[in-house]
């Protein structure tokens, strides 16, 4: 059978899964550079602003002149440069001046990456202090701006309006810092996710491979199954037609046939169907078994009852063949399960008409019926042929038969330990076989005991 659907299947199934999964991560990796942008903005801003806040408070106070800075303000920030005149003071990156020592903020911070500056009201640049920047000095509202230099830095930066004492416009405050953190941050995450992204893609791709090819294989296995099964059904139905067409061909070829020719012709002709309909109906119930579509009436069922209806309704043809069938019960007490009686008949049944089919005149066959821990154990035990350590892999399978010629001549369809087995597991028992040729077999059937005579420790 080609496994070449299959193949194909399991390479969609991969492709899809790795398609959709790298969809998924790659939005989840959109989403958090979109979160780290945001958080990093937020505290930058919230950092921006109370920097600027609290200058803004201790300076306007001091204002007197529009566009004049006073004494106060290089007081305050002693690196401050005036943009018309000689700016004779040096940033000292080590050094951090009251203003941020007062205000408990970080001089690390301000002194590498923060800038002041003040512009008077036609935005022409007055005094700048921390960071120099060669930025534009154009205001506008809202009072946040993410700025660009002449070098392609980014900063961000907030702007306050300044009055004077007797409330003129003074001109603006501007307070902001380099970007230069959050923008190497920011092409980090981009690397890992251009990078990790695809690596991690293929990565999804190959052990999406791996495990579509493990959840496709029981398919594939099943599909070989069910391809054996027609094959085999078509093969069992096969071999009865053509026994029916050769007795009517023989038939139709004979001249002057007397009423008894004809009769025994019918007749054969009527086993023949027979056998037919005992495979189909075989055949019904085991797929119905399995699918567990068959109606059944479980009730409380007494194994020991059940034994001696056995014994009584196959004796006869047990003596019929020369053979001996004994009951031995190895259970003080009466065993109950919960089961359908029509099924477990037949369960019993068929090991029981196996027996006297595969025993040698003389033989004898025993039944036993115990109980360990919480099971009914039921067995049939036989003196017959035997089965090989082989042939027991295989005795359970459909129209598996060991001698398939002695097999047919016994009227069996190669069924009959398929649906045991259905049965038994049904019903949540097993079965299994002990076997050696020439010496004999023994059939084990453990079913658990019904629950309310668990509980009354039978
Ligand atoms: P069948 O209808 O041919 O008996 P089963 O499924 O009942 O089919 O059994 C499968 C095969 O197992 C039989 O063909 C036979 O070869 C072997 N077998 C079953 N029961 C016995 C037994 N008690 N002793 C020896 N061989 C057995």
């Amino acid at each position: 059978m080609p496994m070449e659907p299959f193949n194909r299947t399991q390479l969609r199934l991969a492709s899809w899964y790795a398609l959709v999964m790298g969809a998924i991560l790659g939005l989840c990796g959109l989403v958090s550079y979109q979160v780290t942008i945001r958080a990093y903005s937020d505290s930058m801003e919230r950092e921006l602003e109370t920097v600027a806040k609290t200058l803004y408070a201790g300076i306007e106070l001091h204002l007197k002149q529009p566009g004049r800075l006073e004494p106060f303000v290089e007081k305050l920030l002693p690196d401050v440069c005036l943009t018309d005149a000689p700016c004779l003071v040096e940033i000292n990156p080590n050094h951090s001046h009251s203003f941020w020592k007062n205000h408990h903020i970080p001089s690390k911070v301000h002194q590498n990456d923060y800038y002041i500056r003040f512009l008077d009201s036609s935005n022409k640049l007055v005094a700048v202090s921390g960071l120099r920047v060669d930025l534009p000095t154009t205001m506008s509202s809202p009072n946040w701006q993410t700025v660009v230099d002449s070098q392609g830095k980014r900063f961000h930066q907030i702007a306050f309006p300044l009055h004077t004492l007797d409330n003129k416009l003074w001109g603006y405050l501007q307070v902001g810092r380099s970007l230069k953190d959050l923008d190497s941050r920011l092409a980090a995450l981009k690397l890992v996710l251009l990078v990790g992204l695809p690596i991690t893609v293929i990565l999804i791709g190959v052990s999406s491979w791996w495990l579509a090819g493990k959840a496709v294989r029981p398919i594939y296995r099943s599909y070989l199954q069910m391809q054996q099964f027609t094959a085999d059904v078509a093969h069992e139905l096969r071999t009865p037609l053509t026994a029916i067409l050769a007795t009517l061909d023989s038939a139709l070829r004979l001249s002057n046939v007397t009423e008894p020719e004809v009769r025994d012709t019918l007749k054969t002709i009527e086993r023949q169907v027979n056998r037919f309909f005992e495979l189909i109906k075989d055949l019904l119930l085991l797929s119905r078994l399995e699918q567990h579509t068959l109606d059944s009436n479980p009730q409380s069922l007494c194994l020991n009852d059940l034994m001696s209806d056995l014994i009584e309704e196959f004796s006869a043809l047990a003596a019929s063949v020369n053979l001996k069938l004994v009951s031995e019960l190895r259970s003080p007490e009466p065993l109950y399960i919960f089961a359908d009686e029509d099924q477990i008949c037949r369960l019993f049944s068929n090991l029981i008409i196996n027996a006297i089919q595969y025993t040698a005149p003389g033989g004898c066959i025993t039944l036993k019926l115990s109980k360990e821990d919480r099971h009914a154990v039921f067995e049939v035990q036989d003196t017959g042929i035997g089965i090989s350590l082989d042939a027991q892999t295989y005795i359970f399978d459909r129209f598996y038969r060991v001698q398939s010629d002695r097999s047919r001549q016994t009227g069996g369809t190669g069924l009959g330990l398929s649906i045991a087995r259905a049965i038994a597991e049904g019903h949540g028992g097993s079965i299994r076989v002990q076997s050696e040729v020439g010496k004999g077999s023994t059939f084990t059937i453990r079913l658990p005991v019904e629950k309310t005579l668990q509980n009354k420790n039978y």
